[in-house]
């Protein structure tokens, strides 16, 4: 049977592999289920919106192409699908980087609450379209000063924030705030008063590809990667990320920063 055959050559290639490498069999084997299992998410993923754009384009050959009051629909429609295809390959490429450990981090000093404020902006559009208000009570306050790694941080806090627009009720507010939590380390928090997370999917919330609601997911265009990015690049910088949530009360994302007294302080670029 060509499936036993195919499983046996590659038990062996790992087997050989490991010989000649010198590692431990065990550590490879979970590795190769580790990838297989990736591959598998992978191709899920890409799968119903690849069908969804040829759907377009087939509907659009069959005659819609001549037909003027659908075509552009139609051809706008394939072009969404696209740029879903876009964004999940975007994600899929920074995690793998993220878990191979590959991402390099431009450490530098960076006022936190200037990033915070130019994200609201990237998001305002975003958020009036479910009419939901996005709040910072520090918009007017001084700098403040953290260490990282300024692009990630961003990302971090666009991934939180899309989440709680996009899981977050018509009408809803998501409040940004950051606090001194000792001498050197302050906190950012991202809390939204949506549809809340039940408690038994918090502790796997941050696994790749993990939805609490699958398609509720998809309809919003998620990849399902967004939290597993989020904690890969906190944990990075050595910090750590917090979940609180509550059923129909609402969620709240928070992570830790390094507090640096002002940017003259702070050496100008560390790499890691
Ligand atoms: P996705 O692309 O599905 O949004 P994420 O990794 O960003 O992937 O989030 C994983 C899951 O966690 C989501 O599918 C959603 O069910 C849940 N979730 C994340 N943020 C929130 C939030 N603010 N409120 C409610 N549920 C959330």
């Amino acid at each position: 049977k060509p499936v036993t055959t195919d499983m046996k050559t590659l038990t062996e290639e790992i087997e050989k592999f490991a010989k000649d490498k010198k590692v431990e069999i065990d550590t490879l084997k979970i590795r190769e289920e580790y990838r297989k299992d990736f591959l598998g998410n992978v191709s899920h993923e890409l799968k119903t919106p690849l069908f969804t754009v040829q759907g377009y384009i087939l509907t659009l050959l069959d005659g819609a192409m001549n037909d003027k009051n659908v075509n552009e629909k139609y051809l706008k429609r394939a072009n969404k699908g696209v740029e879903r295809l876009i964004y999940i390959v975007k994600d899929l490429d920074l995690i793998t980087k993220l878990e191979a450990g590959d991402l390099n981090l431009d450490k530098e000093a960076f006022d936190i609450i200037e990033l915070i404020k130019s994200v609201f902006e990237l998001l305002e559009m975003k958020a009036a379209k479910k009419e939901i208000t996005l709040t910072f009570d520090m918009e007017y306050a001084n700098p403040i000063y953290v260490m990282g790694d300024a692009e990630k941080i961003q990302q971090v806090l666009t991934n939180l924030l899309v989440n709680s627009i996009k899981y977050g009720h018509t009408n809803g507010t998501t409040e940004v705030s950051v606090e001194n939590l000792i001498k050197n380390k302050v906190i950012v928090r991202v809390t939204d008063n949506g549809g809340g997370i039940p408690k038994q999917h918090i502790p796997r919330l941050f696994e790749r590809f993990y939805r609490v609601d699958q398609s509720g997911s998809r309809k919003e265009g998620g990849s399902g990667l967004g939290l597993s990015i989020v904690k890969h690049i906190i944990e990075a910088h050595g910090e750590k990320i917090y979940v609180e949530s509550e059923v129909e009360v609402g969620s709240e994302f928070s992570f830790t920063l390094e507090k640096v007294a002002q940017k003259a302080d702070a050496p100008k670029k560390v790499k890691m």
